[in-house]
């Protein structure tokens, strides 16, 4: 081993766990004390503000600028009791993560005697002005008018991250574009709350209000810091750009489930304190599939908070595992040959009355409406899938997606067979057989009984990127480091939008004449016909799913930056604007800020790979044929020749392919590299996306191929980068 990866491989062996315990073992007394929930609200404001807060909070009142200098004087005391002494403006930029710039609260005190005061206005809370002209804006906002303001979203409580009271706040341009995630995905989640809610009173005229549930569950790798250190592509790129496979990896299946190691386990443990500070509901961890791969999810909330506290466990994840000398790897495909990382979104609707849209009714036969909303969202699918798969593409997601390892790129839902069933039956039924009237004159499920519990709700089909999971869909394909508001945006605005045509088609026929039981029954039944295409249970791993696929007429377009026009065709837009969640203004912006970053990703890596295959791998192979040459010139000095050729054979060999072998990594380099000048004369966005995706890419696995192959005849005591089987393995 070289001297320096040994070292790094010794200090990772020496680390020992570090078992941090939490201040108190009752997890229910410092749940959520770094939160500005009700609890602490009640304390620290008056009556008055809190019930007009709560109408805020709740009905989407105004927030009016004494009552935010009210809150804001009840916030900086609880915030201040807890020792925070900055506040900032909490937000989700069109970047990975969030951005915060902290401002003291200081202020020049014009009493005599004190030289400064804290203060924090209600001004200060409501809004801020940071300079934005850094943040990807897709040419909204150039450097010239750089500025975009960010407001408080009061529906997402603030915290406090070590010294400084944190404010979620939207993030948008002067003239009101959305340059986050935060300001549309509340958008989509009022749309599909006015759609869902209008379908709803079909059926239940006490209904008022619907949301979107979000539980996440959040897939990472963890690496020896140490190890990483000494991984270039690690550090700048998230990922390793070359590495043989190691001999042992994932195919014993004895990491899911196993037991967990112990110095990651005091890291779970660790974080999960950390998160109980900020009410993150975390509830269950587990070894994933691939050596050093972890999940972990906390219990479903309301889709906008279940975002912020998604984006906020990434940060203390990243923060906690380096107090445990790990590096967190969120990337979704950190190591090639084994399981990639992802985040299951599991969605679904429910009403203020209690009811779950996608949980099957009590009683077998009050399904209606259970079925009326899956059929709507399969329609949505079905019209949608390319632009739900846009919603999720990233340079990173691409390497799980549609490459060697699934998901494919092809959305399609898995409905499991009681509820496929149900919709055959419906689909093959009159009007008077489905659809049946109880004592109340309530509208009932005729046909098919769906039991409340349903079976395949334990053999679920994992390759399905949208199943069915007995009282939600699972959203499977969504990325690992990704800000899960770009799915939920995508998801929560196509099921608004189709909500709101059915409920126009049902309406019409009702003018008409029709009965509203048959004007449901008839829309549905012909919803069920069309959206057939996007059904699916079989294997979606399979090459027979991609070719059934393209007759269905499903998208399974693979290049991301292709991926991404989804969002710009004629009839997404239509669909947006209709929704009134993104003008196609912001739409074209927000595709601009996708290639481009597709772009830069590529491009890095492009360039990590360059430096480490010229300072690393080339001379680290350089020396070894060096040694072997030397081997065999003293063959020939001692033998004779004919008996010195023999005893060389094994290492001319070598010395031979590792010439040929640095000439092919040589010359792939250097058309990379052209490859990429050309690519960067390009202007237009799209174009050069296309031109990184198409042109530069695609050299990346040629020439770590070769890497790889000099991985394995190099001696092992000259390579520098730590192997696969001490990256995965060490912890
Ligand atoms: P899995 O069996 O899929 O690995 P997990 O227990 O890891 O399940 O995670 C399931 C996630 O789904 C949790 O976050 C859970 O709270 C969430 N969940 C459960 N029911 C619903 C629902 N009705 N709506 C949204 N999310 C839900
Ligand atoms: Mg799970």
């Amino acid at each position: 081993m070289s001297n320096l990866r040994f070292k790094a491989v010794e200090e990772a062996f020496k680390k020992k766990a570090v078992a941090v315990s939490a201040p108190d073992s009752l997890t229910s007394k410092y749940y959520g004390k770094y939160v500005f929930n009700k609890e602490q609200m009640a304390k620290y404001l008056s009556k008055e503000t809190l019930k007009v807060l709560t109408n805020v909070i709740e009905k989407g009142e105004t927030l009016d600028r004494e009552l935010a200098n009210h809150i804001a004087a009840g916030m900086k005391m609880w915030a201040m009791e807890l020792g925070a002494t900055h506040y900032t403006h909490w937000f989700q930029p069109l970047t990975e993560g969030t951005a915060e710039k902290h401002d003291s609260f200081i202020e020049y005190s014009k009493a005599p005697g004190s030289p400064v005061i804290e203060e924090f206005s209600g001004k200060l809370l409501a809004q801020q002005e940071p300079d934005a002209s850094s943040f990807p804006s897709g040419g909204i906002r150039n450097t010239f008018e750089a500025r975009g303001y960010t407001a408080w979203d009061p529906s997402s409580p603030a915290f406090i991250i070590d010294d400084t009271l944190c404010i979620p706040t939207v993030f948008i341009s002067y003239t009101g574009e959305a340059l986050d995630y935060k300001t549309p995905l509340m958008k989509s989640l009022n749309a599909v709350d006015k759609a869902a809610t209008e379908v709803c009173q079909y059926f239940d005229l006490k209904v008022k209000k619907v949301y979107s549930y979000l539980g996440w569950e959040q897939e990472y790798f963890l690496v020896d810091e140490s190890l990483y250190a000494t991984r270039p592509d690690l550090m700048l790129t998230g990922r390793t750009l070359m590495g043989h496979e190691s001999a042992k990896n994932q195919q014993l299946e004895d990491h899911y489930f196993g037991s967990i190691p112990t110095r990651v386990h005091a890291y779970m443990k660790d974080l999960e304190f950390e998160g109980y500070k900020y009410g993150i509901p975390l509830k269950t961890r587990h070894n994933e599939v691939a050596p050093n791969q972890f999940e972990l999810a906390p219990i479903f909330g309301e889709t906008n908070l279940a975002v912020d506290q998604n984006l906020l466990i990434m940060s203390l994840m990243k923060k906690v595992a380096r107090r445990h000398g790990f590096r967190l790897l969120l990337h979704e495909k950190p190591f090639a040959g084994i399981n990639g990382s992802g985040k299951h979104n599991n969605w679904s609707l429910g009403t203020d009355t209690g009811v779950g849209l996608l949980t099957p009714g009590k009683t077998p036969e009050e399904n209606l409406q259970f079925i009326t909303f899956v059929v709507n969202i399969l329609m949505a699918l079905y019209k949608n899938n390319a632009l739900l798969k846009a919603s999720i593409m990233t340079a990173q997601n691409a390497h799980r997606l549609g490459a060697n390892e699934a998901p494919p790129a092809i959305i399609s839902a898995f409905l499991g067979s009681q509820v496929s069933a149900t919709l055959d039956k419906l689909e093959n039924s009159t009007s008077d057989e489905a659809i049946v009237m109880d004592t109340k004159q309530r509208m009932k499920l005729g046909v098919a009984k769906i039991p409340e519990v349903l079976l395949d709700n334990t053999d679920r089909n994992r390759t399905s990127p949208f199943a069915f999971t007995g009282n939600r869909f699972e959203f499977r394909a969504v990325g690992s480091s990704a800000n899960c508001a770009s799915a939920m945006i995508v998801l929560n605005s196509i099921v608004a939008a189709q909500l709101t045509e059915f409920k126009k088609t049902v309406d019409a026929k009702i003018e008409k004449g029709a009965t509203k039981d048959k004007a449901i029954f008839d829309v549905l039944k012909e919803y069920i016909k069309t959206s057939k295409p996007i059904r699916f249970d079989g294997n979606g791993y399979s090459d027979e799913w991609k070719a059934e696929a393209v007759k269905r007429g499903l998208d399974n377009e693979t290049s991301v930056p292709l991926i991404y026009d989804a969002y710009l065709k004629p009839e997404s837009i239509k669909l947006f604007e209709s929704v009134g969640v993104f003008s196609k203004r912001e739409l074209h912006a927000r595709n601009e800020v996708k290639w481009e970053t597709y772009t830069k990703k590529i491009q890095i890596e492009a360039r990590v790979l360059g430096d480490l295959v010229m300072n690393h791998i080339i001379p680290v192979a350089t020396g070894y044929q060096s040694l072997l040459l030397d081997n065999v010139y003293k063959m020939y000095q001692v033998y004779d020749k004919n008996q010195a050729a023999k005893l060389s054979a094994h290492n001319t060999g070598i010395i031979e392919e590792i010439s040929e072998r640095i000439a092919t990594i040589k010359s792939k380099t250097e058309k990379m590299v052209e490859a990429r000048k050309i690519a960067n004369k390009i202007d237009d966005e799209r174009k050069k996306a296309i031109e990184y995706h198409d042109n530069v890419f695609p050299y990346f696995d040629e020439i770590r191929y070769q890497v790889d192959k000099l991985e394995l005849i190099v001696d092992d005591e000259l390579w520098t980068l730590p192997k696969y089987r001490e990256l995965l393995f060490v912890r």
